[in-house]
C-alpha cells in the first residue's frame, strides 16, 4: 500500500512539475532577432513566440544573392513554423542561407528561452578528417583536410580547389581566413571580403570535417569579439577609395605627381574586377605599335570617335569621349613606362554589341608563376608592382586592405575632408585628406540599387563588394549621377543557379545548361510574351547573343513540352541543343552528340527544379502562376496547347554596372547644376556613365571598360594631386 502511495505521490509530483513547466512555458513571450552570415553577412531571423511555440517568423535575406538565397526566405519560414524549431531541411541550392537561418533561429530561440546561445561543444575526436563543400569552383567542390587535437582545430589544408574560377581571389581567402579560423577556433569568423564564396567554402568544409570527427558544426559558431577602437589618419593629399583597376591607376598617377596618397580597399586583396579582365582597349599605343605592329597605327581613331558619338546620340560629353578615344593609347603607355605594366598581345575582335564593329584590345601578360585562370591571365602582380613603385615615391604613401569605406567626412561648411571606413575587426578608421577619389567599381553588388535602377538584378560574375558605395558617397556630397540606366555589362548567359554540388555530374550540368541556352525552343519573357527567336527561324547561334542577355528583366524562359522532353530521352538533343554551351561559365561537362539518347533527362530536370533552374507545370495556367505572368498572354504565346511544360530560365551573368556619378573632363564629381565638387573625383565604373547612354549596352569596344580605368585613373590622379597642392 505504501509503495502504491509513493508511486502516486511521485506521479502527482511529476504532473504538478510538468503543469508548472507548461504554466511557465518554454519561452518568455515576445519577439527576438538574431543575425548570422549566409553567403553575405546580415541574414536576420526575427521570431515571435508565445509561452510554448513559435507563432511567427520573418527572415531578412535582402543581402543574399537574389536568385539563390533571396528566394529562400519564404520556404524556410514555412519549414520553421512546421518544425517549431531549427530542425529543418533547408532549401536546396541555398545551403549557406539555410545554415545561417538555422543558426540565427537557434540564437533567437535561445534568447527567448533565457539560455546561453552557445554552450559546451560536443567533443571532436583527434585525427585528420576531410570535409567537402561547394566553393566558387564551377566544376568540382572544395575539399579540406582538418586536423583536430584535444578538442581543437590544429590545422586546415585545402587539398582540392582545382577549378576555382578566380584563383587570385581564392588565394586571399586561403591566406587570410585559415589563420583566423585557427586562432579563434570559431566558424563565426567573417568571410574575407571579395572572396565570400571561397571563404564560406572553407568554413563549410571545416564544418563537415567537425561532423565527421563526431562534433556538431553549429556549436562552433561562437561569437567573435569586434574592436570598437577609432583610429585617425591625417594629412594626406589624396585618399583613394577602392584599389581595383581605376583606384590603383589613380593612386599611381597621384603619387607620380608628388602627392602623398592613402589607399583603402574593402577586399582582402587589391585588384577588384580589373584582375578578371583580359585587358584594355588602347588605340595606337606607342608601346603596342612598337611591340606588335612594327610602329604602324592599327586603328583609325576618328572612326572610333565618330561611331561612339553616334552611338551615344549626344555631344554633351564629347570632351570626355575625346579623352576616352584619343588618350587611350598614351594612357596605357604612361603606365607601361612608369609603373611596369606589360601586355602580351594585341587583338582585333568583333564588338559584343554591334557585330560589324571591331574592338581593339590588348591582353595583360600573366603572372609568370601562376599563369592563367579560367577568366584570363593572373595579373594581380602587375597592380601590386605598380603600387610598390608608387609607394616608393613618398614615404608617407601606404594602403590598407580589408578596410571598407562607409561614408565621407565633411567639415562644418560641407566640404569633403576625408573618409570613414571600417576594418574587418570592427575598428573604425577616419582618414583625412585634401582630396578623395572614388573608385569602388559600380553597383552590381547592390540588389537594392539594381532594382531601383533596372527593376531587376543580374547574377554577378564579378565582385559583389562593388555595391555602389562610391556612388552613394558622391551623392551624399551633392554629386549628380549620369546615365545610371546604361545597361550593365553582361555578355554571358547561363542557368539561373549554378549547381556547385555533386547532385548532378558535370555532363548532366552541361545538359541542363544547354536546355537554358539553346536557341531552338520557344523563348518567353517574364511577362509570358514571345522573345528572341520565338516565331523566327530558330537559327542556331553558338555565340552569346546580346538579344539573350538584354531580355527584359535580364532573363527569359526556354519552354519545353512533355513531348520535347520525351524526344530528348529517346532521340537525344537536337543539333542546336548539342552545341549550346556558355563561355566562361561552363560547368565543365561535355554535351552528348546530337541524337544520343539522354536516358537520365528526368533526373536532370528534377534536380534542376530543386535548384530553381527548372519550373515544371501540368498546364499553362499553372506555369503562368509559377512564372508570375498572365495565363492568357502565356497561352497565346504557346499556341494554347495544354500539356506538361518545363520552363528553363536563361539568365544574364554580368561583370559590373556602367552608369555612375556625373564627372567633368578632370573626373571631378559634378553637382546637379553642373558645378564641380573640386576635391572629389570619380573613376572607373563609378563614373563610366559619362561615356554611355541610358537603355543601351555600354559602348561597344569590349576593352573599353578597362580602358576607362587607365584614362580616368590617370586624369583623376593627376588632377587630385594638383588640387591638393593648390590647397596646401
Ligand atoms: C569576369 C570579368 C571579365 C572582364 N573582362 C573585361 C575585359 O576583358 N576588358 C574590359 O575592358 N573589361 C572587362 N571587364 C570589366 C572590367 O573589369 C571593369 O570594367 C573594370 O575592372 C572596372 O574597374 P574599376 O576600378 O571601376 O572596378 P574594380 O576593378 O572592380 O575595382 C573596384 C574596387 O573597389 C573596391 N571597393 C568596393 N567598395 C568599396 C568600399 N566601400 N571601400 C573600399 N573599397 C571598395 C572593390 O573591392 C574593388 O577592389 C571584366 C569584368 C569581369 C568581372
Amino acid at each position: 500500500m505504501k509503495k502504491i502511495l509513493a508511486i502516486l505521490l511521485v506521479l502527482s509530483l511529476c504532473l504538478s512539475l510538468s503543469a508548472v513547466a507548461l504554466a511557465d512555458g518554454v519561452y518568455t513571450p515576445g519577439t527576438y532577432s538574431a543575425s548570422e552570415a549566409g553567403h553575405e553577412p546580415g541574414v536576420t531571423v526575427t521570431v515571435t513566440v508565445d509561452k510554448n511555440s513559435i507563432t511567427d517568423v520573418v527572415i531578412d535575406v535582402s543581402h543574399e544573392t537574389a536568385a539563390i538565397g533571396g528566394v529562400a526566405a519564404e520556404p524556410l519560414a514555412e519549414q520553421i513554423l512546421a518544425a517549431q524549431g531549427s530542425e529543418i531541411d533547408g532549401v536546396s541550392g541555398a545551403t549557406e542561407t539555410s545554415a545561417a537561418v538555422r543558426r540565427a533561429l537557434s540564437a533567437a530561440l535561445a534568447e527567448a528561452a533565457g539560455k546561453e546561445a552557445f554552450g559546451e561543444k560536443t567533443l571532436v575526436a583527434d585525427g585528420t578528417y576531410s570535409g567537402k563543400a561547394p566553393g566558387f569552383g564551377l566544376v568540382s567542390q572544395m575539399v579540406c583536410d582538418v586536423t583536430f587535437e584535444n578538442g581543437a582545430i590544429k590545422a586546415i589544408e585545402v587539398v582540392d580547389e582545382s577549378d576555382s574560377l578566380t584563383g587570385e581571389w581564392f588565394a586571399s581567402a586561403k591566406e587570410l581566413l585559415i589563420p583566423r579560423l585557427l586562432e579563434s577556433q570559431s566558424l563565426e569568423v567573417d568571410a574575407i571580403t571579395g572572396a565570400t564564396a571561397s571563404s564560406n567554402g572553407i568554413k563549410n568544409c571545416v564544418g563537415r570535417a567537425i561532423e565527421a570527427a563526431g562534433g556538431v558544426a553549429d556549436e562552433w559558431y561562437t561569437p567573435i569579439e569586434k574592436s570598437d577602437a577609432i583610429v585617425e589618419i591625417r594629412d594626406y593629399d589624396v585618399v583613394v577609395v577602392g584599389l581595383g583597376g581605376s583606384g590603383v591607376l589613380s593612386y599611381c598617377a597621384a603619387a607620380d605627381a608628388g602627392a602623398s596618397v592613402f589607399g583603402l580597399e574593402a577586399a582582402g586583396k587589391i585588384g577588384g574586377n580589373s584582375v578578371c579582365t583580359y585587358g584594355p582597349m588602347a588605340l595606337n599605343s606607342e608601346y603596342l605599335k612598337k611591340t606588335f605592329t612594327d610602329g604602324q597605327d592599327y586603328i583609325n581613331e576618328d572612326d572610333v570617335y565618330n561611331t561612339w558619338i553616334e552611338y551615344v546620340e549626344s555631344e554633351d560629353k564629347a570632351d570626355i569621349i575625346q579623352k576616352a578615344v584619343y588618350t587611350s593609347g598614351e594612357s596605357l603607355d604612361y603606365y607601361v613606362d612608369n609603373f611596369g605594366f606589360e601586355f602580351t598581345g594585341l587583338g582585333l575582335l568583333g564588338s559584343f554589341v554591334v557585330p560589324e564593329w571591331d574592338k581593339e584590345w590588348c591582353v595583360y601578360t600573366p603572372d609568370p608563376e601562376t599563369g592563367w585562370n579560367i577568366l584570363g591571365p593572373n595579373k594581380t602582380y602587375q597592380f601590386l608592382r605598380a603600387l610598390d613603385i608608387a609607394m616608393e615615391k613618398n614615404e608617407k604613401n601606404t594602403y590598407m586592405t580589408e578596410l571598407r569605406a562607409e561614408q565621407l567626412i565633411f567639415d562644418e561648411a560641407g566640404k569633403v575632408i576625408g573618409v570613414q571606413a571600417k576594418y574587418y575587426d570592427g575598428t573604425v578608421y577616419e582618414i583625412y585628406g585634401d582630396t578623395v577619389i572614388l573608385a569602388t567599381g559600380g553597383f552590381m553588388g547592390s540588389n537594392e540599387m539594381m532594382l531601383e535602377t533596372f527593376g531587376a538584378t543580374v547574377n554577378p560574375i564579378g565582385d559583389t563588394v562593388n555595391d555602389g558605395a562610391g556612388i552613394r558617397m558622391g551623392i551624399s556630397a551633392g554629386g549628380a549621377t549620369y546615365m545610371m540606366k546604361t545597361l550593365p555589362m553582361v555578355h554571358v548567359s547561363q542557368v539561373a543557379n549554378l549547381i556547385r554540388t555533386d547532385d548532378l555530374t558535370p555532363d548532366q550540368k552541361a545538359i541542363l545548361s544547354a536546355l537554358a541556352l539553346t536557341t531552338d525552343m520557344p523563348m518567353v519573357t517574364t511577362l509570358g510574351e514571345p522573345w528572341g527567336n520565338t516565331n523566327q527561324s530558330g537559327t542556331v547561334d553558338e555565340d552569346v547573343s546580346v538579344e539573350i542577355v538584354f531580355a527584359p528583366d535580364f532573363m527569359y524562359y526556354n519552354i519545353f513540352t512533355q513531348a520535347d522532353i520525351d524526344k530528348i530521352r529517346t532521340e537525344g538533343l537536337s543539333e542546336a541543343q548539342a552545341v549550346a554551351t556558355s563561355r566562361f561559365l561552363s560547368q565543365g561537362g561535355t554535351l552528348p552528340e546530337a541524337g544520343t539518347a539522354v536516358a537520365d533527362i528526368d533526373e536532370i530536370l528534377s534536380v534542376g527544379e530543386k535548384y530553381n533552374d527548372v519550373i515544371s507545370a501540368g498546364s499553362i495556367a499553372e506555369l503562368a502562376g509559377k512564372i508570375g505572368c498572365s495565363a492568357d498572354v502565356l497561352s497565346e504565346t504557346l499556341g494554347g496547347v495544354e500539356t506538361t511544360y518545363y520552363a528553363v530560365p536563361c539568365t544574364s551573368w554580368g561583370y559590373g554596372t556602367v552608369g555612375g556619378l556625373d564627372v567633368d573632363v578632370n573626373m571631378n564629381v559634378l553637382r546637379e547644376d553642373g558645378t564641380p565638387i573640386e576635391n572629389l573625383f570619380a573613376v572607373g565604373q563609378d563614373s563610366e556613365g559619362v561615356c554611355n547612354i541610358d537603355g543601351k549596352a555600354y559602348t561597344p569596344w569590349g576593352g573599353q571598360a578597362q580602358s576607362w580605368t587607365f584614362v580616368s585613373g590617370k586624369i583623376a590622379g593627376t588632377a587630385a594631386a594638383a588640387v591638393a597642392k593648390a590647397d596646401a
